[in-house]
């Protein structure tokens, strides 16, 4: 059964309803106010979405740790050369 998907004039809300072909009503009440103020939406071929690789552009732990290694390196560099040059060496 095609899946028809009704816009809310009300609410903006999108319902989704399974009708057998040809059976498509205009318009059927929204399911979040009831509005039977709808009309129907063509819906978009299911766009297939390859499976979301979630650490994708995300360092991973051990990087993050070594980034802020590295920034407490430079830190720690930063403040021994002030000293030194406060010294007046
Ligand atoms: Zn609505």
């Amino acid at each position: 059964m095609p899946i028809y998907e009704y816009a809310c004039e009300s609410c903006r809300h999108v319902t989704s309803a399974l009708i057998r072909r040809g059976d498509a009503p205009a318009s059927i009440a929204c399911e979040h106010c009831r509005s039977t103020d709808t009309h129907r939406v063509i819906s978009l071929p299911a766009v297939k979405l390859g499976p979301l690789n979630e650490n994708k552009g995300k360092p991973s732990e051990e990087a993050q740790q070594h980034a802020k290694d590295q920034v407490m390196r430079d830190a720690a560099d930063r403040v021994i050369h002030k000293t030194l040059k406060d010294m007046g060496r």
